[in-house]
């Protein structure tokens, strides 16, 4: 798909945490847009993606003034008590135009000037590991969340097929855990995976998390049943897996693996530290 790029200046980068990031004292997004252009992204129902005229994941704008606006609204916000920051809620920090222009890498270097009491960075793109320079100064106050949400590399081309192939996700957050940054694998929203799965995830981040439509889009599932992703389910034969149990059957799979202490399921898995 040919991406429309767009370099804007923001009013403001920081936005008080509200309903799933509730936990959060803010989220920060370098970019609006998201090239990955999952069929199942909930963002597509939120207004950034309802009212604009163009397809999701068809169009990016770029913050350009983000790190200014970073170093003044940090500066404000500690003054106002803890500061925790989700990054990011409504766009992959490390989509490929970020290999370019090296904005979220800048915001990691203003936040370690003036450190956030926790920094959450979630992705599904091995351009992360780029920064593990940057991750290992913040020691404890980051953790770097990798999405996987299937095994299967088929099913990950069938929902997204612009995103980064399966393999290469789960060996850049081997290399992240191995160069000591607490990590996590996201399985979200869980796709249809194999029994493998637990095994292919036990050692290769800090901990799991799971979750799917029904508890993590924010609406119970009404959101995602918007998108009509069920028909890609249908047409792969696997409709019971649209299923709000269907998480229910994986948990036990990685329970009888890892154990419980290291799962964690939806919000909970997305909370500060
Ligand atoms: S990577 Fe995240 S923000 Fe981007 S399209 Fe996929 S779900 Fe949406």
């Amino acid at each position: 798909m040919n991406i429309k790029q767009k370099e804007i200046v923001s009013k403001s980068i920081l936005t008080p945490g509200r309903g799933l990031l509730e936990g959060y004292s803010h989220s920060l997004n370098p970019y609006a847009g998201c090239a990955f252009a999952c069929s199942y992204c909930y963002v597509r129902q939120l207004p950034v993606g309802l009212f604009r005229e163009e397809e999701w994941g068809s169009w990016i704008d770029i913050k350009t003034n983000a790190a200014e606006l970073l170093n003044k609204e940090l500066l404000k916000a500690r003054k106002k008590g803890p500061v925790t920051i989700f990054m990011s809620s409504a766009t992959d920090p490390y989509q490929p135009i970020e290999a370019k222009m090296k904005l979220t890498r800048r915001l990691l270097e203003i936040m370690l000037e003036n450190q956030p009491d926790f920094l959450f960075v979630q992705t599904r793109s091995p351009l992360v590991k780029r920064d593990i320079d940057l991750f290992q100064q913040f020691g404890d106050r980051v953790r770097v969340s990798m999405t996987i949400e299937t095994d299967k590399e088929e099913v990950r081309k069938a929902f997204s097929p612009s995103a980064p192939p399966i393999q290469a996700r789960m060996k850049t957050l081997r290399e992240l855990t191995e160069e000591g940054i607490q990590t996590q694998a996201t399985i979200a929203p869980l796709l249809p995976c194999s029994k493998e799965f637990p095994v292919k995830l036990r050692d290769i981040a800090s901990r799991i998390t799971l979750d799917d439509y029904w508890m993590g889009d924010g609406s119970g599932g009404k959101r995602t049943g918007k998108l009509g992703i069920k028909k890609i389910y249908e047409e792969m034969g696997l409709e019971k897996w649209y299923n709000p149990a269907a998480h229910k059957v994986v948990l036990k799979m990685f329970k009888k693996e890892m154990g419980e202490a290291e799962i964690r399921i939806s919000q909970k898995g997305f909370d500060p530290y």
